[in-house]
């Protein structure tokens, strides 16, 4: 068993921290992402085998662990539907806060155990011989790890439309939060100073968790569901951030590398999303926007004209260029491979076919983008809102396949509206609007679409998988 500054160990350190940065940046592209995830997934190999490598490493603990968290992981993925899976990967994101808060934990108590001097001994050589370093990244880490872990949780909830997706709010919150802040930061100077040896320094660890899990539930409730791209991916980011920390405080190199990766990634991501939504950080954060009644879009005039199958096929028989425009419903409809085929039935009929993805689309970031790529759509044919809107008067049908929020005029229209500002896809403003969908409900924001009662939006009503195979087998019987 080897030390922790044995070149063995900071060599496959080293080799893993490369290839994480590599694999990482070949996920910027379609068609490298699956070898940039095999090559990320070499690089925690080898951290793995160096870890293990480690002196002191009790196996019968990680290989108990391994065998629960693999059998749990299993099970979930077996199970859990496709649809789900946004709030899965939201809920993984909780979990990895979750085990920096234990890490923490488990260090804070072996150091109240053993006292600083043996537990420094513990950390290997060329550790600092700082506990107040120590103590500090261990608050850190407890509080971060907390807020992701609880946030999460509220997160998932949301998503899976557990609980309403709209902000809860109530008078005083701010105050409160602010409050709660305020405590953890006393209990976190608490432990600080008194080190885990004083004699209230684990009720004021216990408080700093408690108070850390409160906070993600009181930070992440008053968000609404349009902002939740935002929070998915600051939560994502704080995961990282939390496991850096973890990495600060056991001195562990590949896991500082790895966590300050995710953290920086996912503010990165965080970043596109605000943009995506025209918002600021803070204003998403400490608004508490979203929580006006629906009844605001109530200006929403004109008709609904719904359409059938046949007459759908011919206004798209006769299209020279046609857009889809994919959202999260058609990923309940699981439509994605015939989509890609009427796109192909399209362009052989002489349509210039293009896919327009929405940052936001979907429940997570890059829903639609990892769904057509499932369908070997050419990534050519994908194009974003800022490529298509300048041109969308020319557009001849804009198909909306199951999205409601991020094609919704209101953002554009109604001050009033939680969606205010957000960019959109203008597909209303093309010159047929075909919109699939099983009913009028609205979508995860909650709020009423304009776009439906427009006088060129036709509705093809049912699942977006049967209509589009209805359309695919008109264009075959042609
Ligand atoms: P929306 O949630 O706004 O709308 C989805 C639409 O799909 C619904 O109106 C629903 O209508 C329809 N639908 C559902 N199932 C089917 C089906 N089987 N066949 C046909 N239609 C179906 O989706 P968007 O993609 O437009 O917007 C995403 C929303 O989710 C935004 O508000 C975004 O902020 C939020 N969000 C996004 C995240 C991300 O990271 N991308 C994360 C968290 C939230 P009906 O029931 O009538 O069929």
């Amino acid at each position: 068993m080897l030390s922790s500054d044995h070149p063995l160990i900071t060599s496959l350190y080293i080799l893993a921290s490369v290839l994480f940065i590599v694999g990482l940046k070949m996920l910027n592209r379609a068609a490298t992402a699956r070898r940039g995830n095999l090559i990320s997934g070499v690089g925690m190999l080898a951290a793995i085998v160096a870890t293990c490598l480690l002196k002191g490493i009790s196996f019968q603990w990680i290989l108990l662990g391994a065998i629960v968290g693999s059998a749990i992981g299993a099970v979930a993925s077996y199970s859990v539907k496709m649809t789900a899976m946004p709030e899965m990967v939201g809920l993984f994101n909780g979990f990895g806060g979750l085990a920096s808060m234990l890490v923490a934990w488990a260090e804070f108590h072996k150091w109240r155990g053993l006292g600083w001097e043996a537990y420094l001994r513990t950390l290997g050589a060329g550790a600092p011989d700082s506990s107040l370093f120590t103590a500090v990244a261990a608050v850190f880490t407890a509080i971060v790890g907390a807020v992701t872990f609880s946030g999460s949780v509220v997160a998932f909830l949301k998503l899976a439309e557990w609980i309403t997706g709209r902000p809860i709010l109530f008078r005083g919150q701010r105050l409160l939060n602010g409050a709660i802040v305020l405590a953890t930061l006393a209990a976190a100077a608490a432990v600080v100073v008194q080190r885990p040896t004083g004699g209230a320094a684990y009720a004021a660890f216990g408080a700093v968790m408690t108070l850390g899990l409160v906070l993600g539930v009181t930070s992440v409730i008053p968000i609404g569901g349009a902002d939740m791209p935002v929070v998915i991916s600051l939560l994502n980011s704080y995961s990282g951030v939390a496991a850096a920390a973890a990495g600060f405080i056991i001195l562990n190199n590949g896991l500082i590398v790895a966590g300050s990766l995710v953290g920086a990634s996912g503010l990165i991501l965080t970043n596109i999303m605000c943009k995506a939504m025209n918002r600021s950080l803070a204003n998403v954060l400490f608004s508490g926007f979203g929580a006006v009644e629906t009844a605001s879009s109530s200006a929403v005039q004109g008709e609904v004209k719904p359409v059938s199958v046949e007459d759908a096929y011919y206004i798209l028989e006769a299209a020279r260029s046609v857009v889809f425009v994919p959202g999260y419903g058609m990923a309940v409809a699981q439509a994605q491979h015939v989509v890609r085929e009427l796109g192909q039935l399209l362009e052989k009929n002489g349509a210039e076919v293009k896919y327009c993805i929405h940052p936001v689309a979907g429940r997570m970031p890059g829903h639609m983008n990892v769904l057509l790529a499932e369908a070997s759509v050419p990534y050519e044919q994908l194009v974003e809102p800022g490529d298509v809107n300048p041109v969308i008067d020319t557009v001849d049908v804009a198909i909306v396949i199951g999205a409601n929020d991020v094609v919704n005029p209101a953002a554009r229209e109604d001050r009033t509206s939680p969606l205010w500002g957000m960019p959109i896809i203008n597909v209303d403003q093309a010159r047929t609007c075909i919109v699939l969908k099983r009913s009028m409900r609205p979508g995860f924001a909650g709020v009423e679409n304009p776009l439906f009662f427009k006088p060129n939006t036709r509705m093809l009503f049912g699942d977006a998988k049967a209509s589009i195979s209805a359309l695919v087998a008109e264009f075959k019987s042609e």
